[in-house]
C-alpha cells in the first residue's frame, strides 16, 4: 500500500523532512540522490514559482547528515544561464554547493505508445542516481489545471526540448498524455512536496498565493498529486495529468486506498485558471478549441525581455517596436510564454471576457464586409 504523510500545517520544517525521510528513505547512505526542485525560470523566492529554498536547504542538509551523495539540479523552461537561474531562486545557495547544470550531460529515450517514433534527450542524471528526490511544489496550472509532483519530472528535460513537446501535444489531454509518458521513463521513489504556499488562478507563475504550511511526502508523485489535488478543491480523476497515469497504472488517486498520515487541508473558495473549460471540453477534442483562451501581452507591466519570444516554438510572439505581440493565428495556447514570463505581463483573460471578445471582433468584422 501507498504511503503518503501529511504534514500539520506550520509544523517545524526541519522535523517534517526528517521525518518524512527517515519513513520513505530508510537508507541513504552512501547512494547517488538526485533531489529535482522546481526551477521554472528567474523567479525570487517570494514569488513563489520555484521550490521554496526553505524546503530544499532542509532536505539537502538532512540527506548529507546521513551521508548521501547528493546532486541538485533542475532544467528551466526557459533558455539562459542555468546557474543564473539557480542564483535567484535562491536554489543555488540552498544545494550547499550540491547544485549541477545538469543540463549539460543527457542521455537518449525513446519515448512508448502514441510518441513511439520520438527520440528526446534527457539529463543523465535522471537515469544515474540511486534515487530521485522530487522537489515540486503545489501549483495551478493553466494548461493542465494543477502541476506538481508528476508535471515536476518534465524539468528532466533539458532546453528547448521542452517547448518543441508542447507544439506536438497542443491540448490538455494530449499534453497530459505525454507529460505521463516522460514522466513514466522513470517515476522517481521519493516525493516531498512543498506546499507551504499554493498558487491559485493562472498559475504556474501568474497567480496568487495562499498559505498553507504543509509538505506531503509520499512514495508516489501521482498519489501526492492526488492529495494536492484535493486540497485544491477538485478530485483528482478531474485533472487529466492523473486521470492519464491512474489509467497507466502509475499511482492510486483515491486516498482512501492509501496509508495517509495527517488530514488534508482544503483551501476554501480555491480559484482554477481561467483556462479551466477549456480544459475540461477537451475530453471532446472539437470544443476545445472554442474554449481555449489566448493570451495577452499587458503591455504596462512588459519590460521586453524577450523571453516570452524565444520560448514560444510556435512562433507566434513577434516583436515590433515598441513591444511583443502575439500572432493569434499561430498560437497554439499552450501557455508557456505566461509560464516563463518574469513580471506576470502575459495574462490569460476569463473565458467569459475571452467569448465576448470574439464575438465582438466577429461583428466587427462582418459590419466591414471582411469574410
Ligand atoms: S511579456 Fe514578459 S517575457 Fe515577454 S517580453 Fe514582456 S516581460 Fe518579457
Ligand atoms: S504565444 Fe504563448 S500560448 Fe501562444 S503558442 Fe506561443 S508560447 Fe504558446
Amino acid at each position: 500500500m501507498g504511503k503518503i504523510i501529511i504534514t500539520a500545517p506550520g509544523a517545524p520544517l526541519r522535523r517534517s523532512i526528517d521525518h518524512i525521510l527517515d519513513s520513505l528513505c530508510p537508507q541513504p547512505a552512501g547512494k547517488k540522490i538526485w533531489v529535482k526542485p522546481n526551477m521554472l525560470g528567474p523567479f525570487e523566492p517570494a514569488q513563489g514559482v520555484t521550490t521554496s529554498p526553505k524546503v530544499l536547504e532542509a532536505v539537502v542538509d538532512a540527506l548529507l547528515n546521513r551521508q548521501a551523495s547528493v546532486v541538485v539540479g533542475d532544467n528551466p523552461g526557459v533558455p539562459g544561464n542555468q546557474e543564473g537561474i539557480a542564483a535567484i531562486t535562491g536554489i543555488l545557495d540552498a544545494s550547499k554547493g550540491c547544485w549541477r547544470n545538469i543540463g549539460v550531460n543527457t542521455s537518449a529515450v525513446r519515448l512508448t505508445g502514441r510518441w513511439s517514433d520520438i527520440t528526446i534527450n534527457i539529463s543523465s542524471i535522471w537515469l544515474q542516481a540511486d534515487l530521485i528526490i522530487n522537489l515540486p511544489c503545489l501549483k495551478t496550472h493553466a494548461l493542465t489545471l494543477m502541476t506538481g509532483a508528476v508535471k515536476n519530472m518534465f524539468g528532466g528535460v533539458p532546453g528547448r526540448t521542452k517547448s518543441y513537446l508542447h507544439t506536438l501535444a497542443p491540448s490538455a489531454n494530449s499534453f497530459a498524455e505525454l507529460l505521463v509518458e516522460i514522466y513514466s521513463i522513470r517515476p522517481p521513489e521519493i516525493v516531498i512536496m512543498d506546499a507551504l504556499k499554493v498558487m491559485e488562478g493562472n498559475g504556474p507563475s501568474g497567480g496568487k498565493l495562499r498559505p498553507l504550511g504543509v509538505i506531503i511526502g509520499g512514495d508516489n508523485s501521482v498519489s501526492v498529486d492526488a492529495a494536492g489535488s484535493m486540497i485544491m478543491g477538485r478530485r483528482p480523476e478531474r485533472i487529466p495529468l492523473l486521470r492519464e497515469a491512474y489509467r497507466r497504472e502509475l499511482g492510486e488517486i483515491d486516498l482512501s486506498k492509501l496509508a495517509v498520515e495527517g488530514e488534508v487541508p482544503v483551501l476554501p473558495h480555491f480559484k482554477m485558471p481561467s483556462n479551466i473549460i477549456a480544459s475540461i471540453a477537451n475530453r471532446f477534442n472539437s470544443l476545445a478549441a472554442i474554449y481555449a483562451v489566448v493570451p495577452q501581452i499587458i503591455k504596462d507591466k512588459c519590460i521586453r525581455c524577450g523571453l516570452c519570444a524565444r520560448t514560444c516554438r510556435s512562433q507566434a510572439i513577434i516583436e515590433k517596436e515598441p513591444l511583443y505581440y502575439i500572432d493569434y493565428n499561430r498560437c497554439i495556447s499552450c501557455y508557456c510564454c505566461a509560464e516563463v514570463c518574469p513580471r506576470q505581463a502575459v495574462r490569460l483573460p476569463h473565458i467569459r471576457e475571452e467569448l465576448l471578445q470574439r464575438i465582438f471582433h466577429l461583428f466587427r468584422k462582418r459590419s466591414h464586409g471582411e469574410s
